[in-house]
């Protein structure tokens, strides 16, 4: 049994793929998370954290270290900073605390996932709206998402570095975005988890940043992809207090507090750790490399990477759709990877488009292209 509002979603993407990887022993590139660690010093702070009795229930808000963390990385006052069980739940918790019934929010199409399980939580409509290819990679369409703002529009939702594309989006595109914004007061969610991984000269606007952005801005992070601690789920929503305001009141009846022992450790690593990140962007841009270089000898067109740990290859050549590609590759190739139909209600630009995780150790990528190649 499942109520209306759930019955589209099914097992997410991301589940049913790492069961078909595991199911046929394939090296899983579908799934984005690392095989290697975060920090070892943030590793050896949780488990001290845990030792010592850090073991209760933290502040509705976070811990004061993780909140002094934030605050001065991130160059916000306290009373902006909510920390939040992974990103998935700063996302869920703000479309459920600040957008009514009825209204619309608008996506950019692929879109992750748990943006429409919130939207359709909170009763709201979804409205997608494509990227548009710029280059090899993509970027925003701000004529049609003004094309799609209706007097319901209440949100748009903005992710950049972009899963599942690669994509960052540009300075003049995201400025354009913030004046369309402010001429039909919307508010704006800026899904930046992947804010550290740029890679290839592309550089990261922060919207929040934006001339008059930050007053209709949630600014959503997490520690999952800077530090290697996917497993973590400790993220942050950064607003000005009467957005936040909302927003808390969603999140504390969902999960009240998230995990405390790693929360002093998180924060360690927010100050003392940007060289550990700046190493571990080296690796992943070498790990791109050698899938980019295989993905093509193997006969695929590759996308530009910008900024993620995934990379998009066409496979329309192959005969097979995406899904259709996707779903034999593990038990005949024993590699897995993601379709983008999955993340799009209008999947016809994107059918042929396959998203490979390159988040592993140099070998397991080089091994995975090995197993492309035969
Ligand atoms: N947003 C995007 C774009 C993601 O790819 C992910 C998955 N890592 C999340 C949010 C969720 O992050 P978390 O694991 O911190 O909940
Ligand atoms: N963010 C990761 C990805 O896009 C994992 C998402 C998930 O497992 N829900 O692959």
């Amino acid at each position: 049994m499942t109520v209306n509002r759930l019955r589209p979603f099914g097992e997410t993407i991301f589940t049913t793929m790492s069961a078909l990887a595991a199911k046929h022993e394939a090296i899983n590139l579908g799934q984005g998370f690392p095989d290697t660690d975060g920090p070892a010093r943030m590793l050896e702070i949780a488990r001290a954290e845990i030792a010592a009795g850090n073991n209760q229930y933290a502040p509705l808000r976070g811990q004061q270290v993780l909140l002094d963390a934030i605050t001065s990385t991130f160059g916000v006052p306290e009373s902006h900073v909510l920390v939040t069980v992974g990103a998935t739940e700063a996302i869920t918790a703000t479309v459920l605390g600040l957008v009514e019934p009825g209204k619309e929010v608008i996506v950019l199409e692929p879109y992750y996932d748990a943006y429409a399980a919130a939207i359709a939580l909170a009763d709201a409509t979804r409205v997608p709206v494509p990227l548009q290819p710029c280059g090899a990679s993509w970027d925003l369409d701000v004529e049609a998402i003004a094309a799609a703002i209706t007097e319901r529009t209440a949100m748009i939702i903005i992710n950049s570095p972009h899963n599942p594309t690669g994509a960052v989006f540009s300075r003049p595109a995201l400025e354009e975005l913030a004046r369309l914004c402010e001429k039909h007061n919307l508010l704006v969610l800026a899904d930046e988890v992947y804010e550290n991984l740029v890679f290839n000269g592309a550089e990261h606007t922060r919207f929040y940043s934006l001339p008059g952005m930050s007053k209709r801005t949630v600014w959503v992070n997490s520690a999952a992809k800077s530090y290697n601690c996917t497993g973590w789920k400790t993220g942050w929503a950064i607003a000005a207090p009467e957005l936040l305001d909302g927003i808390i009141k969603a999140k504390q009846f969902m999960t009240f507090v998230g995990f405390s022992p790693v929360q002093p450790a998180v924060a360690h690593a927010l100050l003392h750790e940007d060289a550990w990140v700046q190493d571990m962007v080296a690796g992943l841009k070498e790990c791109h490399d050698i899938l980019v270089s295989g993905l093509r000898y193997a006969g695929f067109p590759v996308h530009e990477t910008k900024g993620t740990y995934y990379v998009v290859a066409d496979v329309e050549h192959t005969g097979m759709d995406g899904i259709e590609f996707c779903t034999q590759l593990p038990a005949t190739r024993g590699v897995a990877a993601i379709p983008l139909a999955a993340f799009c209600d209008q999947p016809e630009p994107w059918k042929y488009k396959v998203r490979f995780a390159f988040c592993k150790r140099p070998e397991v990528i080089h091994a995975a292209v090995e197993r492309l190649l035969n």
